[in-house]
């Protein structure tokens, strides 16, 4: 039976940690808040007190972490992955991080004898839950298919995007269309009130022309139109506004290093910055139309 050490077992990393259990899979837990641990224990995993334990027999390690220079000391650090994982151990990390720093780990990896892609996540908690994750994965076709099988208990879409580093340029694409999008969205409702237009009529023109987009049909900034829409529930998350910053900085720090001109990515950069600074961070990334309207 295939080993996985699941090193970061927060709101991301205890679902999915739990879907491989429930798959079948040897799981052994790994993460410095106790309470992680144990909530992973209850579930019927294995759990281990130091990172160098829980990969020593994996067949595969898989982290789910907050921050590029955390999934580095993880990997580099001296009671870290490459220090004590087996020889030629898959390595997955499926935290959001910034492309140069998955490229640098993943080379390192490679280096060390190990395969390792890089695979983020869009699906949130409920994904997470629910096992409908997608996956955008970098590295090589051959590290692509050892993954595929681990993964596919959490995700229902695994896509292999390229080379090292391509699943997190693709997560991070994704997201800044996705910002822009929304605050477009919410800009035509915004204007579309302001000149006396029902939100439910214009939901039902655009919806059907060539405004029409997933911001707009699946996650309607407004109440009414789109049920299920965070809108509908005090624009409670969903996607939190300060996950959404964090995913636009990453891409603009690429946007820099790339010489890439995103004029767009950079000022839904600011609106979010300030209405994280406005004390917003919570509230849905949709919430933004109320930022807009001063509303917020
Ligand atoms: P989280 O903060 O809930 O979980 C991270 C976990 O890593 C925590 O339990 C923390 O204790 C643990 N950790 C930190 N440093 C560690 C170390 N050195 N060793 C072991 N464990 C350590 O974050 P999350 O919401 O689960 O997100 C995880 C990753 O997934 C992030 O990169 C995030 O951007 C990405 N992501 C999150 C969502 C979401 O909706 N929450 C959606 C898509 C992607």
């Amino acid at each position: 039976m295939t080993k996985i050490a699941f090193i970061g077992l927060g709101h991301m990393g205890l679902p999915m940690s739990r879907n491989l259990l429930k798959a079948g899979f040897d799981v052994i837990g790994f993460d410095l808040v106790p309470a992680a641990v144990a909530a992973f224990s209850e579930s019927g995993g294995k759990t281990a007190g130091a990172i160098a334990d829980a990969v020593a027999g994996a067949d595969v390690v898989l982290t789910m972490l907050p921050s590029g220079a955390i999934v580095k000391s993880v990997y580099e650090g001296e009671g870290g992955v490459f220090a004590h994982a087996k020889a030629g151990a898959l390595l997955i990390d499926s935290s959001t991080i910034d492309v140069a720093t998955a490229r640098e780990v993943s080379a390192k990896a490679v280096a060390n004898g190990f395969d390792m892609v890089d695979a983020p996540v869009s699906g949130g908690v409920g994904g997470a839950t629910a096992g409908t994750l997608a996956f955008m994965v970098g590295g090589t076709a051959e590290a692509f298919k050892r993954a595929e099988p681990v993964l596919a208990p959490m995700g229902k879409k695994i896509v292999h995007a390229g080379a090292s580093g391509n699943g997190q340029a693709a997560k991070i694409c994704n997201n800044m269309l996705l910002a822009i999008s929304m605050i477009g969205t919410s800009e035509a409702f915004n204007l579309g009130r302001a000149l006396g237009l029902d939100d439910q009529v214009f939901f039902d023109i655009a919806s059907n022309a060539s405004g029409q987009c997933w911001s707009l049909t699946s996650y309607c900034p407004v109440p009414g139109p789109v049920p299920a829409s965070p809108a509908n529930n005090d624009y409670k998350p969903g996607f939190a506004t300060a996950l959404m910053l964090k995913d636009l900085r990453l891409a603009m720090e690429a946007a820099g290093g790339a010489g890439a001109n995103t004029p767009l990515g950079k000022l839904s950069a600011e609106i979010y910055t300030a209405m994280d600074a406005d004390g917003h961070g919570g509230v849905d990334f949709s919430g933004v139309i109320k930022h807009l309207a001063g509303k917020l």
